[in-house]
């Protein structure tokens, strides 16, 4: 991996990628891609940026020529909440997109990444230690488009030899650029409201544990994986990774340690309750382990203490407390 394209480059994973690669790589090697273009925003002015819609091919294949990469990170997606209210669109999107960044990568020969998510389960497969290899049945669009996109990525491995790479990330955590309407968001705003108001309204309910995983660990996650031995990697699918597994209350007691006044009660949104309830309470990362060392270091109590540190100092900086 010395030059990389990132699609969807603006997000929540996006963002932080791209500083940790423009640090490793150096800022002409990282090429930071997204169909928006922001103001006065550090991924779009302090290194290479150009706006790029994932659904045209042609753009696509010319960015990629243009600048001789030999990696492609595509992260350009719908998440799973919004990808519920429009199906049609999430599907063509997500898949589109992917096939479009696929076939470049063959086209290209170049290393290749795409995320799915524990969203790829549904209520058929094991709630608990969800095993890496296992019926995965998922009963949302967002699911179904992350089994797809699997199948996909482990098609293309096996029939041209691409080397694709890619892991079934939980509920991702992170202060610096909010999430963009997944299912899991909650335990990122819990934060955000505990700063600015001393109480939160879950609408997730009571006793529904979800997979999750700090921002850091992410990154190192995307890293270490596409710097693993490619002779060792079994799974060209999507390897399970998690940090930990908790539910509403959990993350709430864990906040009441550093905030004790701390406040909660819960208003259940039937539409993302229905996805985490049909989502595992924990899942099995061994293969992730065994295959290239995943091993990520922020438990709960750990993330919450530098999410209110880091926050609480973004959030004094924008003048909001
Ligand atoms: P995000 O919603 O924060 O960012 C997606 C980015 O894609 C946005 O900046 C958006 O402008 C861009 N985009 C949308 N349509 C586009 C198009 N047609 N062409 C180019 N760019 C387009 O998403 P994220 O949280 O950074 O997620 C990235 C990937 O990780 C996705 O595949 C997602 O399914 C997966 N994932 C995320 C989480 C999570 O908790 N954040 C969990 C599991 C999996």
């Amino acid at each position: 991996m010395k030059k990389v394209l990132i699609t969807g480059a603006l997000g929540q994973i996006g963002s932080e990628l791209v500083l940790r690669l423009r640090k490793d790589l150096g800022n002409d090697n990282v090429i930071a891609t997204d169909i928006r273009k922001l103001e006065d925003n550090f991924i779009c002015d302090e290194g290479i940026f150009e706006k790029l819609d994932v659904t045209n091919y042609d753009s696509f294949l010319q960015l990629a020529k243009k600048y001789e990469v030999d990696t492609i990170i595509h992260l350009a997606a719908l998440l799973s909440a919004t990808a519920e209210k429009n199906p049609k669109f999430a599907w063509d999107l997500n898949m589109n997109g992917l096939m479009n960044a696929l076939e470049i990568a063959k086209e290209l020969n170049t290393k290749f990444f795409a995320p799915s998510s524990i969203a790829a389960y549904g209520p058929d497969a094991e709630a608990n230690n969800t095993p890496q290899d296992t019926v995965m049945n998922p009963t949302t669009m967002y699911g179904v488009t992350k089994v797809a996109g699997e199948l996909l990525e482990n098609y293309y491995n096996k029939k041209y030899g691409v080397d694709s790479r890619s892991v079934r990330f939980p509920g991702l955590i992170s202060y610096k650029v909010e999430p963009g309407g997944g299912t899991t968001d909650y335990a990122v705003d819990i934060y955000y409201q505990a700063l600015l108001n001393g109480s939160y309204e879950s609408y997730i309910d009571k006793g529904t544990k979800m997979d999750m995983m700090y921002m850091d660990d992410t990154i190192d996650v995307i890293v270490q994986l596409m710097n693993a031995d490619p002779k060792k990697l079994i799974h060209r699918n999507s390897f399970n990774i998690t940090a930990m597994s908790f539910a509403p209350e959990e993350i709430f007691e864990s906040i009441k340690k550093y905030i004790p006044d701390f406040k909660m009660d819960y208003k259940v949104d039937t539409v993302r309750q229905k996805i985490a309830d049909s989502w595992p309470n924990s899942i099995d990362d061994s293969c992730a382990r065994k295959e290239w060392d995943s091993n990520p270091k922020y438990n709960l109590d750990a993330m919450t203490k530098e999410m209110l540190e880091k926050l609480k100092e973004k959030l004094k900086a924008e003048g909001k407390i």
